[in-house]
């Protein structure tokens, strides 16, 4: 397939509407095309189509058991799609953080096909804030349905690069807008009428929903590692998600002792690692720096990046990172660090 590659400028759309109709045509005929968000690439075809979805799988090579997360350009549209049981909490959500990086689910509306959900009776909804994607969603007068454009099993897509990396010759069109802000895939949370259970952080921070919702119950696959047989609530937190080739490994123990460890670490050309700016250690080809230890918006929206980085390099086969505080936009970072590692922690003393 020919993978036609345009720019948008998300500050300048009103000079991009050939684009964007071109795009917005490919939606309605069945077509795929990549586009940016506020969160990570959305990887979009019609969500009410169910072939058009079926497309979605096949291109990001995703298990039929993982369902798409449907975007929206209006807030009206929620209750196209689903059924809102839990009105009170619905509503404070969607005062507070939409639009924004953050998912709702539900339980979904028949429009929806099964294909979408996975066979799920519940269907995951986001209303972006980019500009791109508003517009985008719009044009083509349905919900796309859009996960994160990387093949299945890779870290996210937070460039217009990455998605040609994983995507080129595989769909329409791949709309180029720049980085995206955040850099790490969205909040879910799952509202049913007996409470709110977050099943993956994101840019909407477990501090910032409790705030507005009280008391939240988080899934367990947010943090730990789930038994043989247990089920995390979103099937797609049990796959070993967001991993470079080479191994993760996460580092514990006091800042100095990780550092010197890192340091000596880096005489074995095998090795990269994921640093923080305060720590001291030059940036190079086996080095990338995060950001600082004091920013979590930096580290959120570069981790991928620096993922993805060691993927073009043969010669590394382990990479050391270590874990930021877990509170805040700090837990969502440790969730994609902890998957990415496949759970391997090391204890540095
Ligand atoms: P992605 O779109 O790649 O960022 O991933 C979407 C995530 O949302 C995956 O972990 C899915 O398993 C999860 N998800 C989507 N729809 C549902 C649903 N109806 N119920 C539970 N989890 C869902
Ligand atoms: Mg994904």
């Amino acid at each position: 397939m020919e993978t036609k590659v345009v720019h948008v400028d998300p500050g300048r759309l009103e000079d991009f509407e050939k684009e964007l109709t071109q795009a917005a045509e490919i939606i309605k005929r069945g077509g795929l095309v990549a586009f940016p968000t506020e969160t990570v690439y959305g990887l979009g075809a019609n969500a009410l189509d169910s072939t058009a979805a079926e497309r979605i799988y096949s291109a990001k090579g995703r298990p039929s058991d993982n369902p798409l997360i449907i975007q929206i350009a209006k807030k009206e549209d929620y209750e196209k799609y689903c059924i809102i049981e839990n009105v009170e909490a619905f509503e404070k959500l969607k005062e507070k953080f939409v639009p924004g990086p953050v998912t709702i689910i539900q339980k979904k509306r028949d429009i929806i096909p099964h294909t979408v959900t996975a066979g799920m009776d519940t269907v995951a909804v986001r209303l972006p804030s980019h500009p791109v994607a508003r517009r985008l969603i719009e044009l083509s007068g349905v919900p796309i349905a859009a996960p994160s454009a990387n093949t299945s099993g890779r870290p996210s897509p937070t460039k217009a690069c990455h998605v040609i990396e994983d995507m080129m010759g595989r769909v329409d069109m791949i709309i180029d807008g720049g980085e995206c802000e955040v850099g790490l895939e969205s909040t879910i949370v799952l509202l049913k009428k007996e409470g709110v259970t977050l099943l993956r952080p994101g840019g909407v921070t477990l501090e910032m929903l409790e705030d507005t919702l009280g008391n939240i119950t988080v899934d367990k696959a947010v943090k730990g590692k789930l038994e043989a047989g247990e089920k995390p609530l979103a099937p797609g937190m049990k796959y070993r998600h967001y991993a470079p080739r080479a191994s993760v490994i996460i580092l514990k123990g006091e800042d100095k002792d990780v550092v010197s460890f890192m340091k000596s670490a880096l005489d074995d050309s095998a090795t990269g690692l994921i640093c923080y700016r305060e720590d001291g250690i030059e940036e190079s080809d086996r080095v990338e720096i995060l950001g600082s230890k004091r920013d979590e918006g930096e580290m959120a929206h570069r981790l991928f990046d620096a993922l993805r980085a060691f993927d073009s390099k043969e010669e590394i086969k382990r990479v050391y990172a270590r874990l930021p505080e877990d509170s805040n936009l700090g837990l969502a970072i440790v969730n994609r660090l902890i998957k990415a590692s496949g759970y391997t922690v090391v204890e540095v003393k």
